[in-house]
């Protein structure tokens, strides 16, 4: 019961990539901490897994935030299975009635290392659906992102309206950005999802999106903007197991706002309404054999 009214959102945010901007006076990447955890010193922490502890309120409160509910343990039944050959799912959401959203963020235009900083801080997990020539200027910015435990997908190397391509250029978009992805971040990227979410539904995108490897198209149900969401649904409200679009878009594409400002709103409006947020991939089954 995928709720299909992407067309209405697709075709709504034609916003222009303008490229590689950005990202001027990155210096080199921040060291990690040789400290294998950020526990204070007192009660270790349990390393990586079990229950996630009290929120640590001070990293919320230095982005000026309030911690979000923590995530409920991911389902040990996925409720979305993907298979290994035959069309490709579509879907904008996830099958869930856990009160929870996922976030994933497009393009990579913007390479802001405050983001980096305030993702190790927050620990909110994010799927990053990338564009092989816009990030190609520096595909090390998004390792530390990658090492917090967050996906890498495919969007397209050069993030044209899909349905205005030959089939043939269809599947150079998504195999070339395949590649150059798996090569650069050592996996190959499970999802795939068009520029404008344009195309999903036909023919000739999936059937690309099948001869490059991908197994999914995924759509949104929310759109972050600069302050607000845009939703879909009439209500104007979260629901569970909703996706929602964010870019890394930066203080030209944001009227000023940083990456990390945007961010911190998109956070207060899932707030707000009271869900966390959850990782994906956890509720993705790849195929299996
Ligand atoms: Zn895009």
């Amino acid at each position: 019961m995928v709720r299909k009214t992407y067309g209405l959102v697709a075709l709504a945010i034609l916003v222009a990539v303008t490229g590689c901007g950005g990202g001027g006076g990155r210096g080199a990447p921040a060291p990690s901490s040789a400290a294998p955890s950020s526990a204070p010193s007192g009660t270790p922490a349990p390393a990586g897994s079990g229950p996630a502890a009290a929120p640590d309120v001070a990293r919320w409160t230095k982005w000026g935030l309030s911690p979000l509910p923590a995530a409920p343990a991911a389902p040990a039944d996925k409720p979305i299975k993907l298979k290994a050959t035959g069309p490709v799912p579509v879907f904008s959401e996830v099958p869930t009635h856990d009160k929870v959203v996922f976030v994933t963020i497009d393009d990579g235009a913007e390479k802001d290392p405050k983001f980096v900083e305030m993702l190790t801080d927050l620990k909110v997990p994010v799927s990053m659906f990338l564009t092989r020539d816009i990030v190609k200027d520096d595909y090390g910015y998004f390792k530390p992102l990658q090492a917090l435990g967050n996906h890498i997908h495919n969007h397209t190397t050069d993030h044209p309206v899909m349905s205005k391509l030959s089939p043939e250029r269809q599947k150079s978009e998504v195999c070339d950005a395949q590649t150059a992805l798996t090569q650069q971040y050592g996996t190959a990227p499970l999802l795939f999802r068009p520029p404008y979410g344009d195309g999903a539904n036909t023919p000739a995108l999936n059937t690309a999106v099948q001869q490059c490897g991908p197994r999914a198209i995924v759509l949104w149900r929310e759109s972050m903007q600069i302050h607000d969401m845009q939703y879909q649904a009439s209500d104007q409200k979260l629901k569970p197991g909703d996706i929602i679009l964010a870019h890394f878009r930066g203080p030209k594409d944001l009227k000023g706002e940083s990456m990390t400002a945007m961010f911190g709103e998109l956070l207060s409006r899932i707030h707000e309404q009271g869900f966390s947020v959850a990782r994906l991939e956890d509720y993705v089954q790849p195929p299996t054999g």
